[in-house]
């Protein structure tokens, strides 16, 4: 067993920084986890407590059934990727992969040929086995960072930990690295701890995600649940590109009200009263040529599969997403859409409340 539990986590730095703030996490054997959320919200603090690079200030830690709170980082058993790839330029790929086990006491390092085995089917799950020789200076973005994930491998840890290990790469080896990552933990099996701002990544990586904000936990459920059932507005907004409409106002007898807007609100949200906040993603408004709500269009932004309509409705901005492929889109783009005006609806059974 080689989950992870984090127990009333609490860190306060030095200064006085308050960076988590009494954080309960379960993190199940084998899988993989992604603490997500702004830049400062404590996901760092949170793994290097884990990784034992950082002391806690309150709570405990374990990982299976062990409390690890008081053990150095060397003896917790884990593999750590971060993202600078921290590998030695003067050394080899193959010296660079090999420098932790060579650091083991004489009675737990592998010998010779078992060592040249682990650096082989480390090297070759990794794609690297003809760059051993080289040096990291010689290397691409991309290879070094299969060199840095090696060396987290090669000893076989029972969970990896993985600090924005991405965040150097150019946006398509990015793609193609989270693909591979992802393999590999379902190949290989460990349980992943990753730490990322980005929430696609988090998105498409996790089994499970867990958001942070100002060093506390908002959600803790798998990546597609927080995106439909957002815990919050925090949540709700964080999560997706364009981010959810998010439209405060009062709900009474089904219809909502805002500054200068009121509409019918959806059928599932008619009991909803007080007040709150309306949330619709912009995929789900929907676009209609008349008996609607009209819209101001004061931007589009055409990528090809899809537009971003930047609407405004009775002083309110909005975005909706219309989603066509091929001819249809570039007809009804060319001639379909008014210039200033469109139609939009938020009668939806996406659409959410939350109450304030
Ligand atoms: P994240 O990884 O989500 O960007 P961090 O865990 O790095 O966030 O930081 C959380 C908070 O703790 C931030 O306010 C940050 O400035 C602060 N912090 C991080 N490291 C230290 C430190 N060594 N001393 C004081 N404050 C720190």
């Amino acid at each position: 067993m080689s989950g992870v539990s984090f127990e009333g986590i609490r860190k306060v730095y030095d200064d006085g920084t308050v960076a988590v703030k009494g954080l309960d996490l379960t993190i199940k054997d084998g899988e993989f986890l992604v603490l997500v959320g702004p830049s400062g919200c404590g996901k760092s603090t949170t793994l290097r407590m884990l990784a034992g690079l950082e002391d806690l200030t309150e709570g405990s830690i374990k990982i299976g059934e062990a409390t690890v709170d008081h053990l150095p980082a060397r003896a917790r058993g884990l593999g750590m990727v971060f993202q600078s790839y921290a590998l030695y330029p003067h050394m080899s790929v193959q010296d660079n992969l090999t420098f932790g086990l060579r650091m083991l006491a004489k009675t737990e390092r592998p010998d010779p040929p078992e060592m040249k085995r682990m650096v082989q089917e480390t090297a070759s799950m990794l794609g690297i086995d003809d760059i051993l020789e080289k040096r990291p200076r010689d290397l691409s973005g991309g290879q070094r960072q299969r060199v840095a994930l090696g060396r987290a491998l090669i000893r076989k840890p029972k969970v990896i930990l993985m600090d924005e290990p991405l965040s150097n790469l150019d946006a398509k080896l990015r793609n193609q690295m989270r693909v591979e990552l992802r393999r590999l933990h379902d190949e290989l099996g460990f349980t992943t701890v990753y730490v990322t701002h980005d929430q696609v990544e988090a998105m498409t990586l996790a089994d499970r995600i867990a958001v942070m904000k100002d060093g506390e936990l908002q959600q803790h459920c798998p990546p597609l649940e927080a995106y439909h059932q957002p815990a919050n507005t925090f949540v709700a907004s964080f999560l997706g590109t364009p981010a959810m409409n998010l439209i405060e106002g009062q709900a009474e007898a089904g219809v909502f009200t805002s500054n200068g807007l009121s509409f019918p609100l959806p059928d599932h949200l008619s009991d909803c009263t007080g007040k709150g906040t309306f949330g619709i993603r912009p995929e789900n408004v929907k676009v209609l040529k008349s008996n609607a709500m009209e819209a101001e269009i004061r931007g589009v932004e055409r990528l090809g599969s899809e537009s971003v309509y930047h609407l405004n409705v009775g002083g309110t901005d909005i975005k909706a997403l219309w989603h066509r492929s091929g001819e249809e889109a570039w007809d009804a783009e060319k001639g379909g859409w008014p210039e200033e005006n469109m139609f939009i609806s938020f009668n939806d059974p996406s659409a959410l409340w939350f109450s304030a």
